[in-house]
């Protein structure tokens, strides 16, 4: 998206050329367009491009094909139809592409002729790819591994199609800018260098003084110089410069006019204007090079009306001569930079938050449209393990792929999808497709686990005789598979797989219909524990069930069964459930109601290590307890909310789906006659509480684990009141932490953040509490003498700690006013059952732990990779038979003696079309963050592929388009102001194709293509080999 630039003067031409026009002739004029860069003279670099957003008030395709032009005279056709003739039409002009999304819509639309020029204008470098992702990814919202998937997917389309490596990062529009996207997404993907315009006005002002708008950023603590980033800030913003140089065919800037036959011959001073405005961005900027990007949303659809322009330009400003204007791409730009051999400022850490007013911060989008960032992550996690088990039983051996997936996946991290800032139509699409995409997933995860549970005496996949299903929506206690009649001795299995490259012990929980017990697969009754459904609960899946799938449903689950489950690293376990009238044990239930009494003993929820102590009086918890790590620490959580600016005082900017401007802060208190209730059961306590008719919490103390986990149930938001609110929860503790904390970077680095600070400018602090939010995707935490205090999130969230000892999360909002960034509606959501709508409820959960300082990073990293990759549970029915003696029930793609190291993550394991296949891994931890884990790391690939042998591996870039050394050899080594460039890095050292040991320093993450000798289905014994 693009602000709405300024209109522009419309200019009467005061040249009065009358007495000429007798004497003029009128002919063909040959547009000298042939310059390239002069030494000693000022280069304007010209960059023709257009910026298409993959979906922001028009859905994707309809962008494309140009449909809902009532909304945005918008089609991305056009486009790449009229760029074709008009660059052969002069071989001097160029232009950039960006997004593949829609360039790969075009071109398997396109003749084989079309396609041959194309392949010919792209290998003269007057068509080039930047930036190559599928979209324009945001930077806040985003996870690092959805980044790399979506990045992975136009690069790799783009090498396999045209033999091409994108160059450069242009990231010109999302709303702030991040450390994993410099070190990670640009430098380790093998750009030269990133370009963008949305920084903090404070800061920009800064730059354009002291000529810092373009830096050397080292983003990475742990991998340092060597991965900096040449990193170009413009001026202004993505547009032409200013002085009128809009020339779609409908813009108002004044074209020149060269034909002394005709009126308002205008040559002088069209030049004289691009002269002035060549000028006045070379006083802001280093070097005798400028960039002028000539271009912004969806324009060039017919692109010779500009490209006439831009010969003219270039023709006449050389024969001009004060300034040399060129036809120009960002990698020239950036080589006539590197060619000077200049020191630049260094720049660490991140551009969070931005602001581009006083009062317009851009951090309500952090948590816009919770629901999305939510669906988002929750596919995310999916797609890392379908594709595992997409490789484990051959790709396309079911018919299905997780490719669907993958398109819907890649384009919803578009800086208008989870952001939440897009129209409500075009979020309703993202979420389609994503479902569509799971839908096809799902099918494939199926047969997977079917193929791989399949009787021993039958190998291959071909018979599949097990159907196993899924609950997509067991979040809202909805799963069919599960609620079923056992009562004839049928029995439930249940299929627990484990994504993570570690052995993993956790609790699931599904919903029952009657009292029930579970086996292992060894035949052994295992502790389970039956927890009543809440009203609450029920409500919330009748109503949602109905919504969203159009249905009431026949039954109402009485339980929720609990129990805890072993899974093999890479791998599953199988557990039997089986109905037992009245045999099971049901948790008790304790409800107390607060009272006026001034009773103020606490009542104590856990029964394992931690404890959480809650006061009888009202209700609210009042302490932590850990037993083993002996921390103790007062804890107080409460709601509250932000009204939502209207935008109706002085300063017109209201909060939106892009902006938080806060218009006070109001407590949400527990009503007074709002019961609390207690239940107590083996494996964990719950304590719910109906913190207001909209608000509902339910906390959970594991008897094996050592945090507490909140679920909250937030909407309908009201707004009869005709105020817009922001909902936050803030957890206090007594700590005294300075101003200071800690959010991570796309779940990845953490970066610290103190209140009311900015570390590259003096901060004028406008607003005190959006100024200080931060986006947060893992989680957030603070530190004291003794210990930190973590918060990790399931999805995007916006946060910040606006008082010592404090972490406030924001968790929903819904608004009424449109914010004025162009997306023109409110951020109302609203969910519909027989016409009748109300505000959109978001259930989600954040996890809450107090370690002895220095212990919290193990947590955060460890317990971090489950959130992302929680268990994936399937369902099917024992139809009489001993399913464990025909079938497989436990199975590990790894060696059974082995499991990755603490320290590091799979995070991708993929088989590719051509049939090698894609690994990633990922150390977790930074330099200096952990004792014993920030360490150097080892992968022994032969252990976790013991049944293949691994013919050749490669190491390649980060997103797969080259080989890793191919691209150190080509990396720029940029100079630094102030920096003596000898710092000591660790890398891992090269892999030896005998022993196979893959080393990963901290924050490492490195990727290989392997071939596999085979890869087909052999059993031997009961043990599946992949
Ligand atoms: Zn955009």
């Amino acid at each position: 998206m693009a602000i709405d630039h300024p209109r522009h003067r419309t200019r009467l031409s005061a040249l009065l050329l009358v007495a000429l026009w007798a004497l003029a002739e009128s002919k063909y004029i040959a547009y000298n367009t042939t310059q390239r860069i002069v030494a000693d003279k000022l280069n304007v670099h010209i960059v023709a491009h257009t910026h298409d957003d993959v979906g922001w008030l028009k859905t994707v395709d309809q962008y494309y094909v140009g449909s809902n032009n009532s909304i945005q005279g918008a089609c991305v056709q056009n486009v790449l139809d009229s760029i074709i003739p008009s660059l052969l039409a002069d071989k001097n002009r160029r232009f950039i592409y960006v997004e593949q999304a829609f360039f790969q819509r075009w071109w398997r639309q396109q003749s084989d002729e079309i396609k041959e020029t194309v392949k010919e204008l792209l290998s003269s470098g007057q068509l080039e790819f930047i930036n190559g992702g599928m979209c324009m990814h945001d930077e806040a919202a985003v996870h690092y591994i959805d980044m790399i998937d979506q990045t992975t997917l136009g690069h790799r389309f783009i090498n396999q199609e045209f033999g091409i490596i994108p160059r450069i990062g242009w990231q010109i529009d999302p709303f702030g800018h991040s450390a994993v996207q410099a070190y990670l997404l640009s430098a380790e993907v093998g750009f030269d260098a990133l370009y963008f315009f949305r920084i903090d006005y404070q800061d920009r002002a800064k730059r354009k003084d002291l000529k810092s708008l373009e830096v050397i950023w080292r983003a990475s603590k742990s991998l340092g110089l060597s991965a900096d980033i040449f990193t170009g800030i413009f001026p202004k913003n993505y547009e032409p410069p200013p002085g009128g140089f809009y020339f779609e065919v409908n813009d108002d800037s004044p074209v020149i006019q060269d034909d002394p036959l005709l009126f308002d011959y205008n040559v002088q001073e069209r030049v004289d204007d691009f002269v002035a405005a060549a000028l006045s961005q070379a006083n802001i900027t280093r070097t005798n090079h400028i960039m002028f990007t000539m271009g912004t949303d969806f324009k060039y659809q017919y692109a010779n009306s500009w490209f006439r322009q831009l010969d003219k330009f270039i023709h006449y400003v050389n024969k001009d001569g004060r300034v040399n204007a060129l036809y120009s791409t960002p990698s020239i730009y950036t080589d006539a930079k590197y060619a000077l051999e200049e020191s630049w400022p260094l720049k660490t850490d991140d551009f969070f938050p931005y602001a581009d007013n006083p009062n317009a911060y851009w951090t309500g989008y952090f948590t816009s449209r919770p629901a999305i960032k939510g669906y988002v992550r929750m596919m995310s996690g999916y797609y890392l393990a379908a594709r595992q088990l997409e490789f484990f039983t051959e790709r396309n051996s079911s018919g299905y792929t997780t490719d669907s997936l993958a398109d819907a996946l890649a384009i919803a991290q578009h800086h208008d999808a989870v952001t939440g800032t897009e129209k409500q139509h075009v979020a309703n699409d993202y979420a389609k497709r994503l479902s569509i995409g799971y839908s096809e997933a799902e099918k494939l995860v199926g047969a997977s686990l079917a193929c791989l549970t399949e009787p021993t005496s039958s190998p291959g996949c071909y018979k599949m005789t097990t159907k196993f299903e899924q609950c997509p929506l067991l979040n809202i206690s909805y799963c069919p598979p599960s609620e079923v009649d056992l009562s004839n001795g049928k029995k439930l299995i249940v299929l627990v797989y484990n994504s993570l490259g570690w052995k993993r012990n956790d609790i699931i929980r599904i919903p029952v219909i009657s009292e029930s017990i579970v086996h292992d697969s060894e035949g052994n009754e295992i502790e389970s524990q039956l927890l009543p459904l809440a009203d609450a609960t029920v409500k919330l899946r009748s109503y949602h069930v109905k919504a969203y799938l159009g249905i009431s449903p026949s039954i109402t689950p009485k339980f929720w069964l609990i129990f805890p489950v072993s899974v093999p690293p890479l791998g599953f376990n199988t557990y039997f459930v089986s109905s037992t009238k009245g045999k099971g044990s049901v948790a008790s239930v304790s409800t107390f109601y607060s009272s006026e009494e001034s009773d103020n003993s606490n009542i104590k929820v856990g029964k394992g290590k931690l404890k959480l102590l809650y006061n009888v009086k009202d209700g609210t918890l009042t302490h932590y307890l850990n037993s083993r790590s002996l921390v103790k620490a007062s804890m107080e959580q409460t709601y509250s909310y932000y009204a939502g600016d209207s935008g109706s005082g002085s300063d017109p900017q209201a909060s939106g789906a892009y902006i938080f401007r806060p218009n006070g802060t109001f407590p949400i208190k527990p009503e007074k006659k709002a019961p609390t209730t207690i239940v107590r059961g083996s494996i964990l306590d719950e304590v719910h509480q109906q913190i207001n008719p909209w608000i509902y919490q339910v906390s959970r103390v594991y008897k094996g684990k050592e945090h507490a986990e909140v679920e909250f149930t937030v909407g309908p938001i009201p707004v009869d009141d005709e105020i817009g609110k922001e909902i936050v929860t803030k957890i206090t503790t007594g700590m005294v932490t300075n101003k200071t904390f800690y959010t991570d970077s796309n779940g990845r680095d953490f970066i610290k953040r103190v209140r009311d600070y900015r570390s590259d400018w003096e901060l004028q602090v406008n607003q005190p509490v959006a100024g200080n939010y931060y986006p947060i995707n893992l989680g957030i935490y603070m530190q004291d003498d003794s210990t930190e205090f973590s918060v990790l999130v399931d999805r995007s969230v916006g946060g910040s700690s606006i008082l010592d000892g404090q972490i406030e999360l924001m968790l929903h909002r819904r608004l009424l006013y449109d914010d004025g960034r162009g997306v023109g509606e409110a951020l109302n959501e609203t969910v519909c059952v027989d016409g009748e709508c109300a505000g959109l409820t978001v259930q989600g959960k954040f996890y809450v732990k107090i370690d002895p300082l220095g212990e919290g990073s193990r947590w955060r990293r460890t317990f971090g990779q489950e959130i992302y990759s929680p268990l994936l549970v399937a369902f099917s029915i024992e139809d009489g038979g001993d399913w464990t003696g025909s079938h497989t029930a436990n199975f590990s793609a790894m060696d059974p003696s082995y499991s990755l190291p603490d320290n590091v993550a799979l995070i991708t394991l993929q088989a590719l079309e051509d049939g090698n296949v894609l690994l990633r891994l990922a150390h977790l931890y930074e330099v200096g963050e952990h004792k014993d884990l920030s360490a150097m790391a080892y992968v022994e690939l032969k252990k976790m592929f013991p049944a293949r042998k691994i013919s050749n591996i490669i190491e390649m870039n980060l997103s797969a388009n080259q080989e890793k050394a191919a691209m150190e050899k080509k990396r720029l080594k940029w100079n630094t102001e102030g920096s003596s460039g000898v710092e000591t890095i660790a890398r891992g050292g090269p892999v030896d194709p005998s022993k196979l040991v893959v080393e990963l320093a901290p924050m490492e993450i490195r990727t290989f293509l392997i071939t596999f000798d085979y890869i087909s289905f052999a059993k031997i014994g009961d043990h599946w080999n992949v």
